[in-house]
């Protein structure tokens, strides 16, 4: 596996290795962009790529322009030795682990999240944290020029947004969308999960129970989304509920549960960490 942090030694490298195995306009490469602390969430979408294509990368970037100020990029975990070695034993041949410097430079240029889609749920209570994470996607993407990136279903919105700007943009590249990985008693993994006390652990179970049993109340036949949101809730009580939102696959608020067009979403507040999931439906 072959390390490398700066972008211009990433192109360089990328464009002799296709010409080394026999320069065809259809060698692919897989691309995964993560913030390091690799999980088996991560690992997951690292096999996909492997399994689909002939060229593998994956970076390893906490990017800082994603981050608010008062939030956690200081504290974000750091495992790079590890990391290094799962992607390794991950089949990974080209790990990309850039610093800030190698991103960024003083006055650069914006992307903009969409107004509307780009500052609800997730975005309501970080806002202009997607347009970091769009900011970072395009140049990543440019940066790599892969024929697939893998994003994970348990950031819905970012891999809505991500979606959305790749089809806008006209970018060439395919979003493949990875189902959520979780531990065996159900909480989706997250690098953020470390910082969770013994207790709080127990209490972050609610969320995904929540989810469960709104998909046990559809299962009933019961799809007015007010009554599933209003069970979730309570389920979820005491946590700080940050959103509990039903919306259609174009991120639009549904009424009522449509099977194979519906997405539930929460975000709560456990202690002081902030954890995601949801349900596709
Ligand atoms: P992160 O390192 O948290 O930025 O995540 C990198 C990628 O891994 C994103 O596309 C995430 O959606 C995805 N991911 C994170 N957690 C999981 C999980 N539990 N299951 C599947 N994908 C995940």
């Amino acid at each position: 596996m072959k390390i490398i942090s700066t972008p211009n030694e990433l192109k360089e490298y990328l464009k002799n290795t296709q010409q080394s195995i026999g320069f065809q306009a259809n060698q692919s490469i897989g691309f995964v962009p993560t913030m390091g602390a690799l999980h088996e969430g991560h690992i997951s979408l690292i096999k996909k790529a492997r399994k689909e294509n002939e060229i593998v990368v994956v970076s390893i970037f906490i990017n800082p322009t994603q981050f608010l100020k008062g939030e956690d990029l200081d504290n974000y975990p750091k495992r790079d030795e590890a990391d290094k070695q799962i992607c390794k034993l991950s089949g990974v041949d080209v790990l990309f682990f850039p610093h800030a410097k190698d991103i960024y430079t003083e006055d650069e240029v914006s992307i903009l999240a969409p107004k509307v889609r780009g500052y609800v749920l997730e975005g309501t209570s970080r806002p202009s944290h997607f347009d970091g994470v769009l900011t970072v996607v395009m140049k990543l993407l440019n940066i790599v020029n892969p024929t697939t990136a893998y994003f994970g279903k348990k950031d819905a919105q970012q891999l809505y947004l991500i979606s959305l700007m790749v089809k806008q943009m006209f970018m060439s590249v395919n979003i493949v969308a990875v189902d959520t990985v979780r531990e065996s008693d159900g909480l989706a993994m997250s690098s953020r999960n470390i910082y969770l006390s013994q207790q709080e652990r127990r209490e972050a179970l609610k969320i995904s129970a929540s989810l469960y049993q709104a998909g046990k109340m559809i299962s009933q036949k019961i799809l007015d989304t007010k009554i599933i949101i209003s069970k979730m809730r309570e389920t979820l009580e005491p946590l700080e509920i940050s959103y509990v939102a039903i919306l259609n696959r174009d991120f639009e608020l549904a009424r009522h549960v449509e099977i194979g067009n519906t997405l539930i979403l929460v975000e709560a507040k456990v202690g002081t960490t902030r954890l995601l999931d949801n349900l596709w439906l």
